[in-house]
């Protein structure tokens, strides 16, 4: 039986973006194949993943990694699928995985669980290979750092996913360059001005700070020259103390 290593699993509220508020499962799976100056999760595999006893309580019950898919399923399955709104894959980054989620993915929606994809929109073949499973893509738009750039991956990955619903989560802070701000906001344009974008302001974390609010109006300003659906929504989870 294939085997998957997790990070944890837990039942709490969507605090970013779009679906912000609703009810779901979080499968947080390891490993990432970028290293971003604000990343807040660690992607290690741990020896052991955990699984929060009762939710919102932080007491956790813990697991061997990596775990058989079966018993992977059967955990899951101990939450009632109808009290969530979806099943939030996320990470680290999930797409380093597929050939796992190619087996859980399928079993998962056989079980009426809605699969909703957090991905960094780095990896497009990867993305095709689990495309059909999917429901719903939180894509995120990564400018660049460390002199790494992402804009050829992003827009082969945004134009694959525009099979699927899709929405982009972008995160600034306030010594976002407007110069690419303009690239990611022409991309966007360029594959549907009607995809939704987040503006995500950054939670201030290792010295890096949130834009000021001026900064962010003129910022939505700025993307709704060429963009029609535009949100500046922060990590709300933060201030509710939720996982
Ligand atoms: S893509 Fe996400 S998990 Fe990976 S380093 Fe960036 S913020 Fe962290």
């Amino acid at each position: 039986m294939l085997k998957l290593p997790i990070t944890e699993i837990f039942s709490s509220i969507q605090g970013e973006g779009p679906y912000v508020g609703v009810r779901q499962i979080f499968l947080r799976l390891p490993n990432c194949n970028l290293n971003c100056p604000y990343c807040d999760t660690n992607t290690s595999i741990p020896p052991q993943f955990r699984m929060e006893a009762d939710s919102g309580t932080q007491l956790f019950k813990q697991f061997d990694n990596p775990v058989p898919i079966d018993k992977l399923l059967a955990l899951i399955e101990t939450y009632d699928v109808n009290l969530h709104h979806s099943l939030s894959i996320t990470g680290g980054e999930p797409l380093l995985w597929v050939k796992e989620l190619k087996v859980l993915l399928p079993l998962l929606r056989d079980k009426g669980f809605k699969i909703y994809l957090e991905t960094n929109g780095t990896l497009p073949e990867q993305l095709l290979e689990v495309l059909p499973w999917v429901d719903i893509i939180s894509m995120d738009i990564k400018l660049p750092f460390d002199g790494q750039v992402f804009w050829d991956v992003h827009e082969f990955f945004l134009r694959y996913s525009l099979q699927k619903e899709v929405f982009i989560k972008l995160v600034v802070q306030e010594d976002t360059s407007l110069i690419n701000l303009h690239i990611a906001r022409d991309l966007i344009a360029r594959v549907d001005p009607l995809i939704q974008t987040i503006l995500q302001p950054v939670t201030p974390t290792h010295g890096i700070k949130a834009p000021k609010p001026d900064q962010l109006l003129k910022w939505q300003s700025f993307f709704l020259e060429k963009l029609r659906n535009i949100r500046v929504i922060p990590q709300t989870h933060v201030f509710m103390g939720q996982l």
